[in-house]
């Protein structure tokens, strides 16, 4: 693989994260399986839309992987479930959390996930050795949930808010609630107002705002602006509220790779490529990629340009 770094073919990183700090990611789903096909997901269209559980990638082999990893000691602020899909629609979940805890228990377990699945007690007991847990709602009505979600036919936003208000009171480690802003969508007075009394049932012990960063699934779609934001803030009445800032550069990120980076731009210096493009010729999992690629439109230095076959990103320098 270029750029010298070890293959894994479970774990990435470590990335930058904005609100995670130092963050091992954990993939456990093949892309792109989720749950929903939200319209804007970095990730790209849900290629294989289910509700069901089972070992997408071998349980063993990641457990494998992770030994292989932290026996190194690694400095990491977090080990993150996220990654190209639903992270707990992956049985062996419980098994892998519990080997980082036994083995290598300094180290703190982040999970990123839709949240659908927690209307299910069994799937919401699996997640109790986690510190600290981040699901989304970005809609509490079911046509907010349909327009943005674009979930399996199975899932009712009724019964996953019920999971969330449920998880809650049952996990004793953080819970932070994401929702992503949709200009138009879920901003509006009606679905503001049902994500607001959403929201206060499920008492997180934050919610974190987040927007568009680069296009989504669909192409009309915006990001929200600040002001919308804190609009938006003001309407969901809810007081530990926040805007998520992203890493305003690259000397605020300390897991940041300038080789990574160079690989990037080396690469798109000589063709446009997707994100895709770039995972396949870089060995880097698209979430890394993703990371860099940010920073590097935040510094001028790559643009992106939406094709037929999906969004390409040129140096322009
Ligand atoms: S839940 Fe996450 S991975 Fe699944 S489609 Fe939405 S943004 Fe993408």
């Amino acid at each position: 693989m270029a750029c010298g770094k070890r293959i894994y073919k479970h774990l990435f990183g470590p990335v930058p994260s904005r609100r995670l700090g130092i963050s091992l990611g954990i993939d456990l789903i093949p892309h792109k399986t989720c749950s929903y096909n939200c319209i804007y997901c970095e990730c790209g269209k849900t290629t294989n839309l289910t509700s069901e559980r089972r070992e997408y990638v071998p349980t063993a082999e990641v457990i494998e992987e992770l030994d292989s990893y932290l026996s190194e000691s690694p400095r990491l602020d977090y080990i993150t479930y996220s990654g190209s899909g639903e992270p707990t629609l992956h049985s062996g979940i419980e098994k892998i959390t519990r080997f980082i805890k036994d083995n290598y228990p300094g180290y703190r377990v982040a999970l990123l996930t839709n949240g659908s699945l927690f209307f299910d007690k069994g799937v919401r007991d699996e997640m109790k050795d986690i510190d600290v847990i981040i699901p989304s709602l970005d809609a509490a009505t079911d046509i907010g949930f349909m327009k943005i979600d674009r979930p399996c036919s199975s899932l009712k936003v009724e019964e996953i808010i019920s999971g969330l208000v449920e998880l809650k009171k049952e996990f004793s480690g953080e819970f932070w609630l994401e929702i992503f802003v949709v200009p138009g969508l879920n901003d509006t007075e009606e679905e503001l107002a049902a994500l607001s009394k959403a929201v206060h049932r499920i008492a997180p012990d934050r919610v974190q705002l987040n927007t568009l960063d680069r296009p989504g699934v669909v192409d009309w779609i915006r990001a929200a602006t600040q002001e919308e934001l804190e609009k938006f803030a003001e309407g969901l009445g809810y007081e530990r509220t926040e805007i998520t800032g992203r890493p305003s550069s690259r000397s605020g990120v300390e897991s940041f790779s300038g080789d990574a980076m160079e690989c990037i731009i080396q690469t798109i210096s000589r063709r446009p490529c997707t994100v895709e493009d770039l995972s396949s010729i870089l060995g880097m999992h698209p979430n890394e990629i993703n990371k860099y690629i940010q920073l590097l439109i935040e510094e001028g230095r790559v643009a992106e340009k939406r094709e037929e076959r999906g969004i390409f990103f040129v140096s322009v320098e």
